[in-house]
């Protein structure tokens, strides 16, 4: 089962070409991760397929499970399973994080044609992915992010990731500032929500460390707004040793 499929994607920001003819695959069941350089295009990869305005697709097309992510709306194509956690994961003052992951989810679940949950049944679910990450509940009843650590954010985004229950999920930069009980936290939580059959996981990436934890099925390499070479695991070793420079030049 094909879960995101996109071929020969183009898009532009401000009228300046990012991404160059992108294609990949990834099946459920599967862990891909991206690598590349800075300024490759990796965040603009997980802004286009989001749906976030400003990121303008040129040419191409991108399926989610076989619907066709392109059109629709960014809560579309969250509430059709796609969740996107962000290198830098923005604020809601005003928006406790319960309030906002109870509305996200229940919006899945009516697009699922399933009941909405009530408050008692949402809580239950929200303290059981709390306790398994760790996160004190009174974190989750603070405004979005607001005034978070950079540890506390992501460890956040996992809640938000266990609770939402996606299909596919797009973790931009994930590991970034993590220390190494931070980054073993944030790996596990991959592995126990995601690494399921029917589930599948790109993680965008900078360095090899998060890929010793959340073990990929395949790496590929994107630089200059394109994917220039794809392998299993051992080329993300390839890259930490070698450096992007022989591989993406
Ligand atoms: P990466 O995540 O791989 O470091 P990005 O996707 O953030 O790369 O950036 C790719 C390129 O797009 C860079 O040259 C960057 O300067 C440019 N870019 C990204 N966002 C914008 C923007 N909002 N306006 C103008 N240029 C942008
Ligand atoms: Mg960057
Ligand atoms: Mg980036």
């Amino acid at each position: 089962l094909k879960m995101l499929q996109i071929n020969n994607l183009h898009a532009e920001v401000d009228g300046k070409p990012i991404l160059k003819g992108l294609s990949l695959s990834i099946n459920a069941g599967e862990v891909h991760a991206i690598m590349g350089p800075n300024g490759a295009g990796k965040s603009t990869l997980s802004y286009v397929l989001a749906g976030r305005p400003g990121y303008e697709v040129t040419e191409g097309t991108a399926t989610l499970d076989g619907q066709d992510l392109l059109a629709l709306d960014p809560h579309e194509r969250a509430a059709a399973g796609l969740f996107l956690g962000f290198q830098y994961p923005v604020e809601i003052p005003g928006v406790s994080n319960l309030q906002f992951l109870r509305t996200a989810l229940n919006a899945q679940r009516k697009s699922r044609g399933e009941a909405e949950l009530s408050g008692a049944e949402f809580l239950k679910v929200a303290r059981a992915q709390a306790q398994a990450l760790g996160l004190d509940m009174e974190m989750l009843k603070r405004p979005v992010n607001v005034g978070f650590s950079g540890g506390e954010k992501k460890r956040n985004e996992m809640v938000q990731m266990g609770i939402i229950d996606p299909k596919m999920a797009i973790l931009d930069e994930t590991d970034s500032g993590l220390d190494i009980d931070a980054l073993r936290v944030i790996g596990d939580g991959i592995n126990r929500i995601m690494r399921k059959d029917d589930k599948a996981v790109l993680l965008i990436t900078h360095y090899q460390r998060l890929l010793d934890y959340v073990r990929p099925d395949f790496v590929h390499v994107l630089a200059n707004g394109r994917i220039v070479r794809s392998g299993g695991p051992e080329l993300a070793l390839e890259l930490e040793r070698e450096g992007y420079g022989a591989i993406a030049a």
